[in-house]
């Protein structure tokens, strides 16, 4: 039986540790008083905060999907929802999600802009795009893109589209064809319609739920940040009582571990890891006019807040109270809170402050070579026994499902 040290109780540490506890004796360190790492909610005047990330779970993999739901009771635990979503254009225009299957509610002039769009792209040979600005250009027409995927995008990343590269993009966006695009506008099929436009929500606590039940039967060790790694003679000294593993798991940020991790060379990859880019995300709790959606996307940049994720409509107990609406108000990067007030009162559904929470690691931003030095990386830290995984481990767009998948493939090599 290995003794082995995982750093991190966010979703991926969590997965790592109950898939490895079963053969072997397990430690989780978190630097936090809680688990759950991005996913954490907490209750702000009887209403519940998300304080970040993780709102929804859902996933593609059956092996994901069989894993996860023999931890909770379903039905009872659990509601499905259909996605309702919406883009609020800045004439007061709702348009249904995805934009480009509704551009028939869109003004005439920007319709005949897009019909001359997709008659081009029809055309044209669809060759590779180069960056994220060529993609959308592609797939949507210009037009689209100047009215909505360009001020929304750009919201998201603070920088030009052009400069943003494409490797993280799989599987994340909706990727239709012309014939697509025709069809759905023809038919005005709707986002429910879609596969995967269902998701499931807590009926109490929101994702802090499924934090707690996956620590549930662990020995995880809650305000204890981990400084040093030290590798000597094949074992590892870990945590402020120098405890000795066999094997760790780093699932925190990879950033941190040129810093942390001694008696192992990082050599190359330090400056490598040191150039990774990324974006953090303030998240505003506040109180807001009733409405129908579960997320709206805000491409106005008379604002600087990109989505409204309407978490009150995802179950009646994140409420106070049954007169009380909430959601959150996203924004890239840190905003000030004289700023963030100035932002609310320019933006639709009247949002009310309640509080916010500014989260430094958010979105990592792959280019051309991240994923390749990843690779390398872990395959050179495996011959000492040490394996990463995680969203900002593999600084990899990870949703919940897809870091419980990679925390999976990452325990088949150390079982
Ligand atoms: C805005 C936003 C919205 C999202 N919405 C969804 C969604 O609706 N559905 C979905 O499926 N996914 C969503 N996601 C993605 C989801 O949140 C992540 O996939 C998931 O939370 C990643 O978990 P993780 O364990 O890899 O990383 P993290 O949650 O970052 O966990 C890392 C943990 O390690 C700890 N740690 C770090 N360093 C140390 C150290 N040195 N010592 C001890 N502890 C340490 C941290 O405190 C943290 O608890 C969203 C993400 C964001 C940012």
């Amino acid at each position: 039986m290995n003794r082995i040290a995982i750093i991190g109780a966010g979703v991926s540490g969590l997965t790592v540790a109950q898939l490895l506890k079963e053969n072997n004796q397990v430690v989780v360190y978190e630097k936090d008083d809680a688990p759950g790492g991005l996913i954490k909610c907490r209750r702000v005047e009887g209403n519940l905060f998300h304080t970040c990330g993780g709102h929804v779970f859902n996933s593609k993999y059956n092996h994901v999907l069989d894993w996860f739901w023999r931890r909770f009771d379903r039905e009872r635990e659990f509601v499905k929802t259909e996605r309702n979503s919406a883009v609020f254009m800045e004439n007061g225009l709702h348009v249904p999600y995805p934009i480009e299957n509704h551009t028939y509610m869109l003004p005439d002039d920007m319709v005949k802009g897009i019909v001359s769009d997709l008659v081009l792209m029809s055309k044209q040979n669809q060759s590779e795009a180069l960056n994220f600005e060529e993609f959308l250009i592609k797939r949507f027409g210009k037009t689209l893109y100047d009215a909505y995927f360009k001020p929304y995008n750009q919201k998201i990343w603070r920088r030009s589209l052009a400069d943003v590269p494409i490797s993280w993009l799989e599987g994340k966006l909706p990727m239709p064809t012309v014939e697509e695009i025709i069809y759905n506008n023809f038919k005005q099929v709707k986002e429910k319609e879609f596969v995967h436009s269902t998701f499931w929500y807590e009926k109490e606590n929101g994702s802090q739920l499924i934090a707690d039940r996956l620590a549930k039967g662990l020995d995880v060790r809650l305000s204890e940040p981990i400084e040093q790694l030290v590798y000597d003679n094949g074992k590892w000294w870990v945590g402020k009582d120098q405890e000795l593993y066999d094997i760790v798991v780093f699932c925190g940020n990879i950033k941190s571990l040129p810093r942390i991790i001694k008696g192992v060379s990082l050599g190359q990859y330090a400056t490598q890891i040191d150039a990774l880019e990324s974006h953090g995300t303030t998240s505003v709790f506040c109180k807001i006019d009733k409405n129908p959606y579960s997320w709206i996307y805000l491409p106005s940049e008379e604002y600087e807040a990109h989505r409204i994720i309407c978490t009150g409509n995802f179950a009646v107990s994140n409420n106070a109270d049954e007169n009380t609406m909430t959601g959150t108000v996203e924004f890239t990067d840190e905003i000030k809170k004289d700023d963030i007030i100035e932002n609310l009162d320019k933006m639709p559904l009247h949002p009310q402050y309640i509080t916010h929470q500014y989260n430094p690691y958010t979105y990592p931003i792959q280019d051309n070579h991240t994923r390749q030095m990843i690779k390398d990386l872990k395959e050179e830290l495996a011959a000492s026994h040490f394996f990463f995984t995680g969203r900002f481990a593999d600084w990899e767009y990870y949703n919940m499902d897809v870091a419980m998948d990679a925390a999976m493939k990452t325990c088949n090599h150390i079982k």
